[in-house]
């Protein structure tokens, strides 16, 4: 029994002690990154379904680490709360992505997620408004997506940011709708100006009875609330069809293409002007 026990010692020391030194390291990447400027906006096309004309972009953040290549914000993110670097990071983000809209014709809208984290600060509207002043990107092309989440926490100073950035004109979005706990009086008590579906609802939309009626519902409801919406996920005709058929909105997904950095974004846009 000694015996096992203490391969068990031998056997186990070791991988706690790998798990933490990678930890380690990937924060240490992460700061080192937001000084490096590893962290890139890339951008996933927005569509009026109606029209199939393009309408604007999300910006998604990247991080491309010379270590590790391209990594996704569901593992950096996360991380970057925690250490208390997200606010910088995201402006950062914000910052070279106001840049890189100020290219694209000027009626295409910049959409940014926006962490529970950073709408704790009670200088995050000023920080964002004091952003677009220095870049001077107009206001109301800048749409900020927020979740649920923010909404458990301090109603009453998330409503009082809200309200002084839509008065600067810019809009908001409560972003991944259906995944959280959020009331029907809490979306008419916060000035939102979109509704944004989880993509866990789209994707299902045509093998899926139930969730077809979910996003039926959610699209009635926010007719009833004059909220437009934005269908996320989708990923082909099938289901952009569906969509179609069940009212007026925007959508996004991989059926229109993949998110992609700044320089493909305007190659993009060039090939358009000449059709
Ligand atoms: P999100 O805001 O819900 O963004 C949509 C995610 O779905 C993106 O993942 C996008 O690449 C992915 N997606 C788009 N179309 C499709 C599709 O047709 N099918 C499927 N399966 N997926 C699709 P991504 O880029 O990995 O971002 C993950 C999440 O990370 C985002 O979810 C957002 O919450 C967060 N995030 C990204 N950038 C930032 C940022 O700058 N700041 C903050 N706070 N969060 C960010
Ligand atoms: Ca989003
Ligand atoms: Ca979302
Ligand atoms: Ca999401």
């Amino acid at each position: 029994a000694k015996k096992q026990g203490k391969n068990r010692f031998y056997w186990f020391e070791p991988s706690m002690e790998n798990e933490l030194r990678f930890r380690n390291e990937l924060e240490a990447g992460i700061r080192r990154g937001i000084s490096r400027d590893e962290f890139r906006p890339y951008y996933e096309q927005q569509i009026d379904l109606d029209t199939g004309k393009l309408v604007g972009f999300e910006m998604l953040a990247r991080w491309e680490s010379p270590e590790m290549g391209v990594v996704g914000p569901d593992i950096f993110i996360p991380i970057a709360e925690e250490i208390g670097v997200i606010g910088e990071m995201s402006e950062r983000l914000i910052a070279q992505a106001f840049e890189d809209a100020k290219e694209w014709d000027a009626e295409l809208t910049l959409s940014v997620n926006i962490s529970p984290v950073q709408m704790r600060d009670p200088w995050f509207a000023q920080k964002l408004l004091k952003l677009l002043v220095q870049h001077n990107f107009p206001p109301d092309r800048l749409d900020i997506e927020i979740t649920e989440t923010c909404l458990h926490e301090n109603v009453g100073m998330v409503r009082s940011m809200i309200t002084s950035l839509r008065n600067q004109g810019v809009h908001i979005s409560l972003d991944d709708f259906g995944t959280g706990y959020s009331s029907l009086s809490q979306l008419r008590s916060l000035p939102f100006d979109r509704l944004k579906i989880d993509r866990t609802f789209i994707a299902e939309l045509k093998e899926e009875e139930q969730s077809a009626k979910l996003v039926d519902a959610i699209v009635a409801m926010s007719d009833g609330l004059k909220l437009p919406v934005t269908a996320e996920g989708i990923e082909n005709e099938v289901v952009l069809e569906a969509l179609q058929r069940l009212g007026k909105m925007k959508g996004q997904g991989y059926h229109y293409g993949r998110p992609e950095p700044a320089a493909e974004v305007l190659q993009r846009l060039g090939q358009q002007d000449l059709l």
